[in-house]
């Protein structure tokens, strides 16, 4: 089945004997009772299907983690409040003291903090893997290295790493994989199809789509999810039904949304790159980019993310950021309204030296498109470089 039918298909379960809502029924209700105690041990014994308490899953959760699940090939996928809390709880289920996990070195900010600086609290080691040495992986398999995270493509340049010769070196030595492919969606790739063990994604961007919803998930096969929800379950971290109904709604739409997102990066992420007031486009969809190639072999759309510096000072790029009158200051991407953030001041305020660290220089922006018409933006761009030149 194709993943736009599988998008509006309606797979949350309702009983035969009844008519049958369109939309998932939106159920606040903490807990479910049972009739009498023979109910309660048949669902104790899995005889019986419902919920017993909110904090280990509802009804409108449910046919959210449905959706994701078909869509990314999975057995099942669980909901959190937050992406964050889909890889803190993912990655603390699965190593243990004394273990080791590795990650791509470009990557969200905050992923990145939770690796090197929490992890270690908890005497759990981590390394970052240079995207450009992927190749050399094995090098930085340690003995009691058991996960492997990255982003694809990553945030903010944009990488995309090759999921044939990763799964090929973790395979061997029984690393858990974990892709978090947000920025791509199960639209443009499917990380499972390579023999991805997880995937996680921020559901606060596309998969929920209108800059309303915060939500993680993480998809995969029954043992690796059962193993999550354990500690799911412990840590509390549950998203609420009407974060869940939200998901649900905005799924539907997610192949017409990502369509329109891609089309107009690419057109204008091409304009940018003939600029000659542009110094350097990252998009994966174009020919410039580092991974272009591999991006072409693995994906089937470049989603709406642009990264792109200036021939300006930081204070030239803020004045052009500023003069614009489409993208919105903001830090979310994946709604209707773009965004564009000079990321070393949005993203890196407080830590600077770190951005300057990872070439994000203040003259880098991160262009996120929405559903406005490309022409606009591209007018606005005009103008904004219009008022650097003066
Ligand atoms: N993964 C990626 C690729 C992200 O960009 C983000 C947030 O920007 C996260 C995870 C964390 O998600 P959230 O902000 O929903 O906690």
């Amino acid at each position: 089945m194709e993943q736009k039918t599988r998008l509006v298909r309606i797979v949350y379960g309702i009983p035969s004997d009844t008519t049958t809502p369109i939309v998932p029924p939106m159920d606040l209700s903490v807990a479910h009772s049972f009739r009498d105690t023979q109910q309660l041990i048949d669902f104790n014994e899995g005889k019986l299907s419902g919920v017993k308490y909110g904090r280990y899953g509802n009804p409108t959760q449910h046919a959210a983690e449905e959706k994701i699940a078909e869509l990314e090939d999975a057995d099942r996928a669980l909901l959190f409040p937050s992406g964050m809390s889909a890889v803190t709880t993912t990655v603390l289920a699965l190593a243990k003291e004394g273990q080791h996990v590795l990650f791509t070195d470009e990557g969200n900010r905050t992923i990145r903090k939770f690796m090197t600086k929490v992890l270690p609290r908890y005497g759990i080691g981590s390394t970052a893997v240079p995207v450009d040495d992927m190749r050399n992986i094995n090098n930085h398999i340690k003995n009691n290295t058991v996960l492997f995270f990255s982003e694809l493509p990553t945030n903010p340049l944009l990488r995309v790493i090759d999921l044939e010769n990763l799964v090929g070196a973790a395979k061997k030595r029984g690393i858990t994989t974990i892709i978090d492919p947000t920025f791509a969606t199960p639209i443009n790739i499917r990380p499972a199809e390579y023999g991805i063990d997880l995937v996680l994604h921020s559901a606060t961007k596309y998969l929920s789509g209108h800059h309303d919803v915060m939500a993680g998930v993480v998809a995969g096969k029954s043992d690796l999810i059962a193993e999550i929800q354990e500690y799911r379950d412990v840590f509390g971290g549950i998203i609420d039904p009407h974060a869940s109904y939200l998901l649900h709604r905005g799924l539907q739409t997610l192949c017409l949304r990502m369509d329109c997102h891609s089309k107009n990066a690419l057109e204008i992420a091409r304009y940018l790159e003939k600029h000659p007031r542009v110094e350097n486009v990252w998009y994966p969809g174009c020919e410039s980019h580092p991974d272009y190639e591999i991006a072409e072999k693995q994906m089937s759309g470049f989603g709406g993310v642009i990264t792109f510096s200036l021939k300006a000072t930081e204070q030239e790029t803020s004045r052009f950021v500023d003069s614009l009158k489409i993208p919105l200051i903001a830090q979310n991407f994946g709604g209707p309204q773009s965004t564009i953030e000079q990321h070393a001041i949005l993203a890196f305020y407080k830590d600077r030296t770190d951005a300057e660290k990872r070439g994000i220089t203040g003259n880098l922006l991160r262009y996120s498109t929405g559903f406005e018409s490309p022409k606009d933006v591209i007018e606005d761009f005009e103008n904004g470089f219009r008022s650097i030149s003066n």
